[in-house]
């Protein structure tokens, strides 16, 4: 394979990253002081930095390099694609092979009658689609007033204005004016943090029933839909007690309200089956799609709706769309990374094998004097930092500090682990090995020591 060289000294990259590059959920200051850490290759699940470190990767990019690095036939499929049809659009009454196909082996994959889908470049682009395509079902079956869509505290959605305003994250809604009318939160099921006396289960139900609450509130016949994660992810690898979900779907069903399940964490096999609806048992109307879709080798996003929706849409001209809405080379990736999850039993080998390996490993840092306690359903997990764990006590000083010491001692010993407030998460790749897990672990476990002895 060819080697790419670095074209520029790390240092000169890093003075011109500083005074150019313009980050994403990054201070700029910080950027000036210490420079980024610049990664030039990857394979498998391990990253190469410009100085030649080698850096177990626990977050898969960000949650979506589900395959691993440098995988071939995805290079090959871009490669054929972009010589036959680098581009056209779909728009006007046009389509195109790759895209054809991609819908109708999303649609075999999806659950129940999910088999439609509207393509996007990205997650948060998706969401954008959702938003507006259930208030226009509403509208198009005579009911313009299901205007509202409620979500949750702490739910990620994207960074769009409009799916920034379905997400609910304080920070986000603090800058540029969100969120927008007509969407409204309730509380997330975090029982670590949130759920003070009550048991999971009690907790589980007394926050779902915020979501009937909320649909009395604004009368029912104002609520168009419900969107969440299945399991929160850049909330916090949130893992919902046993009773929420069910409920949540009784509540649904209950008021004919739309059910949103943006999976574009949890699909593609990241909590063991292809979907994280199916995992935890939720029957959606409509799914966001992205990032495992194509391993994150090139964006592409989508909604897969059901045919009840595809039926009412289709009836009137969806005056929606993005240029790269099935964007050919993307979606020639995304058939090859689908057909490959498949053939070589990815899914499956999380579900029955390295899941289970994960979470036995992963919940064992649990005794360490600083984790309180550990969430994880299939490759995709948290732990929860506490001084004190028999009270589920949260650290004094600004939330989050720990959390950052741990990060950067994890980056320091080489391993990608990401924190959210005094959490710290994993989502490795899907391929990763059991020996690569037990790296996972040790570093993990060196890192919490060294930040604990920092904190003191
Ligand atoms: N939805 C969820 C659950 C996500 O985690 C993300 C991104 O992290 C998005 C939507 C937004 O996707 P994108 O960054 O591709 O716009």
């Amino acid at each position: 394979m060819a080697q790419i060289s670095n074209p520029l000294p790390t240092a000169d990259l890093q003075a011109l990253d500083a005074a150019h590059h313009m980050h994403p959920f990054t201070h700029g200051a910080a950027l000036g002081a210490k420079g980024a850490r610049i990664i030039t290759r990857a394979e498998g699940c391990w990253l190469t930095d410009s100085e030649g470190n080698r850096i177990l990767d626990g977050m898969a990019g960000l949650w979506c390099v589900n395959l691993g690095y440098g995988r071939q036939e995805l290079v090959d499929a871009a490669t054929r694609q972009m010589s036959e049809l680098p581009f056209y659009n779909t728009f006007f009454q046009t389509s195109h092979a790759p895209a054809i196909q991609l819908a109708a082996r999303l649609a075999e994959l999806a659950p129940g009658d999910l088999n439609h889908v509207f393509f996007a470049g990205s997650g948060s682009e998706a969401n954008d689609t959702n938003l507006r395509m259930v208030r226009t079902y509403w509208e198009l079956k005579g009911q313009p007033a299901r205007k509202a869509v409620i979500s949750r505290w702490n739910a990620y959605h994207g960074s769009s204005v409009g799916s920034g305003s379905l997400g609910g994250m304080k920070g986000m809604h603090a800058q540029g004016g969100m969120p927008i009318p007509d969407i409204h939160h309730i509380d997330q099921p975090n029982w670590w943090a949130e759920g003070g006396d009550l048991s999971p289960e009690e907790f589980g139900l007394e926050r779902a029933k915020q979501l009937e609450a909320k649909i009395q509130e604004l009368g029912p016949e104002n609520v168009a839909a419900f969107i969440a994660e299945p399991l929160q992810g850049a909330g916090g690898v949130i893992v919902p007690p046993e009773s929420y979900w069910p409920e949540v779907m009784r509540i649904v069903r209950e008021y004919g309200i739309l059910l949103i399940a943006d999976e574009v964490i949890c699909g593609f096999g990241r909590t063991g089956n292809w979907f994280g609806s199916q995992t935890l048992g939720i029957q959606p109307d409509i799914m966001t799609i992205a990032k495992g879709l194509s391993s994150g080798y090139l964006p592409i996003g989508g909604s897969i709706v059901s045919s009840e929706i595809a039926r009412v849409i289709g009836d009137a001209e969806f005056n929606h769309g993005y240029t790269y809405s099935g964007h050919p080379v993307a979606a020639a990736v995304a058939l090859e990374n689908l057909r490959i999850l498949d053939e070589e039993g990815i899914i499956t080998r999380v579900r029955e094998e390295i899941g289970p390996y994960l979470k036995e490993k992963f919940e064992s840092l649990t005794e360490h004097p600083m984790v309180g306690e550990a969430s994880i359903v299939g490759m995709m997990g948290s732990i929860a930092l506490t001084p004190d764990k028999a009270r589920r006590a949260a650290f004094r000083g600004e939330e989050g500090q720990i959390g950052l010491m741990t990060r950067e001692r994890c980056f320091a010993n080489n391993l990608v682990m990401r924190h959210v407030g005094d959490r710290m998460i994993i989502s490795p790749p899907l391929v990763i090995s059991k020996d690569e897990v037990d790296v996972l672990i040790a570093r993990a476990w060196k890192s919490l020591d060294e930040a604990m002895a920092q904190a003191k």
